[in-house]
């Protein structure tokens, strides 16, 4: 372990080690590009056959209610950061108290819960779609009367994925979602009638400087990501307005670290001269699978951008040289490499022994000329 006085945020030195709360492919990947600075990591995760593993110096395998492995974790390490925003907050209190954490606990606090994600980006006067709290079948019932139908029902706490949410479309069908949810808290949101989903990866070190990345165009399949194609079909001011908002979330949550805010862009209207709307859908403490499309096509990617940003190391040129399509590789999908990889595409696996449907096994960036 290097010395350093993480407390007044001086530049984390190579040779230091970054402690990671999760194994997966963010992690691998996040740990890769700690490799390439000269930075050691050493991944928790309670799943022994964790991807981050192969490629990391050292790693801790417990789960996240563990308190003296936590404790031993976070003693070994200069720093911790996470691959997942559904860390604990007592696991992540507890790494606090030892070891600089970040982005930290505020972020995580504010994501984890779609409620008080909600009530923050009310705050800053950022444009939502209208939501109504959920806690009785009263409450539900009261709730489509204001919100109407179609509307959302999600539950506020660890969705992903489309995991936790049910559309409505009538009283009946909102009654077996609130069922099927019973006991957790929910929220009812408008169903947004969307153009196209965008999203924008931004970063923020302890020195304030801020980089973003361009917005991407989003496709979901079953839920899932598809692709995210850069440049997006926006206008330019829409996705000048992304980032602009993206940039206020970053300062306001005095953010550290790399961060994804996911967008619906809908279609311009006469009340907002003609411009396309922008609605924030939901913040994401961490790389975000809608930025590996910059692994192939920025000089800095969104995992070297993170590591240098909770290290507080200047932040990297985030320009795209070149167009580019992120395709993901989901369930048997990955058998398809690689025949039929032309040069211009850019597998990374994420080395996971079993593939099942709706798996995450890896990715293929497309680039073509600019
Ligand atoms: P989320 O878990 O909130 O990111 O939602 C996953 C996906 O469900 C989004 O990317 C959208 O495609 C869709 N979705 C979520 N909320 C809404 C909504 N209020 N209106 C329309 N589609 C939605």
């Amino acid at each position: 372990m290097t010395s350093n006085n993480l407390s007044s945020r001086e530049p984390l030195l190579p040779g230091s080690t970054i402690g990671i709360l999760g194994g997966g492919q963010l992690g691998r990947m996040l740990a890769v590009a700690a490799s390439k600075l000269g930075l050691n990591t050493h991944i928790y995760c309670p799943d022994p056959e964790s991807p981050a593993f192969d490629v990391a110096k050292y790693h801790t395998i417990a789960p996240y209610d563990d308190q003296n492995a936590l404790k031993e974790f976070a003693t070994s390490v200069d720093l911790v950061t996470y691959e997942f925003e559904n860390v604990p907050t007592k696991a992540a209190n507890l790494i606090k108290e030892q070891v600089f954490l970040a982005p930290g606990v505020n972020a995580l606090k504010t994501s984890q819960d779609r409620l008080l994600e909600k009530k923050f980006l009310q705050e800053l006067d950022i444009a939502i779609s209208p939501f109504e709290p959920v806690n009785s079948p009263q409450q539900l019932l009261q709730a489509i009367k204001i919100i109407g139908t179609p509307s959302v029902l999600k539950t506020t706490r660890f969705g992903y994925d489309g995991k936790g949410q049910r559309i409505i479309k009538t009283a009946k069908g909102a009654h077996d979602a609130y069922k099927e949810f019973a006991g957790k808290q929910l929220v009812l949101e408008a169903f947004v009638e969307f153009d196209s989903e965008i999203s924008v990866v931004i970063a923020r070190n302890a020195s304030g400087q801020i980089a973003a990345f361009e917005p991407s165009t989003n496709i979901h399949k079953n839920h899932i990501l598809h692709t995210s194609t850069v440049p997006a079909s926006i206008e330019k001011s829409t996705a000048i307005k992304a980032i602009a908002i993206a940039t206020k979330i970053a300062e306001c949550l005095q953010y550290q670290g790399v961060m994804a805010v996911e967008f619906f862009v809908c279609k311009a209207d006469q009340s907002a001269n003609n411009k396309q709307m922008l609605l924030v859908n939901e913040i994401a403490p961490r790389v975000h699978n809608s930025g590996h499309w910059t692994q192939n096509v920025c000089p800095t990617d969104q995992f070297e951008q993170h590591i240098r940003a909770i290290c507080n190391w200047p932040l990297g040129q985030t320009e795209r040289m070149a167009n580019v399509v992120m395709r993901n590789l989901i369930g048997g999908e990955i058998n398809l490499i690689p025949h039929g990889l032309s040069p211009n595409d850019h597998p990374h696996i994420y080395g996971k022994s079993h593939s099942r449907p709706g798996r995450k096994m890896g990715h293929v960036n497309t680039i073509t000329p600019l």
